[in-house]
């Protein structure tokens, strides 16, 4: 019976698309590139349990770098350091797909590239001025494999 669940939502990946699994964005935990890692920034993050943490800048919806939780290893409470510095420091790549591609693709790419998250986003044509990009979650590898076990995975 598992099997069959498995095979179903293996196949499945080629008709649901990345924003019908994503994480929104209002439900994204972040933080702001101008906050100082003090010790209750730095316990803030840890308490909620993610690896990755967007960090937006002025407004949640502008993403411009992201935190992985052992870039703090080195990071002492005491010093107060900007994060700003420590995403300079680090500068790890964001990549971003699109909230209609299926997660076939994005498999593939999480497969073939040397990232488990991405920024989803979408262009937004609806007002009256020129179309935009608009960042509207976030994917990871563990929410495309959740829809092929078709369980959730609760974190350790
Ligand atoms: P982690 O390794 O941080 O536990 P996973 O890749 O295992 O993250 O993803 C677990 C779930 O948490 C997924 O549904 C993913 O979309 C979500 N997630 C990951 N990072 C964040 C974050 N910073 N804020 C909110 N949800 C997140």
């Amino acid at each position: 019976k598992d099997e069959v669940n498995i095979i179903q939502g293996a196949l499945e990946l080629r008709s649901k698309t990345v924003q019908e699994v994503m994480t929104p964005i209002d439900d994204c935990f972040m933080v702001d590139i101008s906050s100082y890692l003090d010790f209750e920034t730095i316990r803030g993050i840890m308490q909620t349990g993610y690896t990755r943490i967007p960090v937006y800048d002025r407004e949640r919806s502008n993403i411009v770098s992201i935190l992985f939780v052992k870039d703090l290893a080195f990071v002492d409470p005491d010093d107060c350091m900007a994060l700003r510095t420590v995403c300079k420091f680090y500068q790890h790549p964001l990549n971003f797909v699109f909230n209609d591609i299926t997660l076939d693709k994005l498999l593939d790419e999480f497969k073939t590239g040397t990232f488990h998250m991405a920024i989803v986003h979408r262009v937004n044509s609806e007002g009256p001025g020129d179309p935009f990009y608009e960042i509207i979650g976030i994917i990871t590898m563990e929410d495309v494999i959740e829809e092929i076990i078709k369980a959730e995975i609760v974190d350790e």
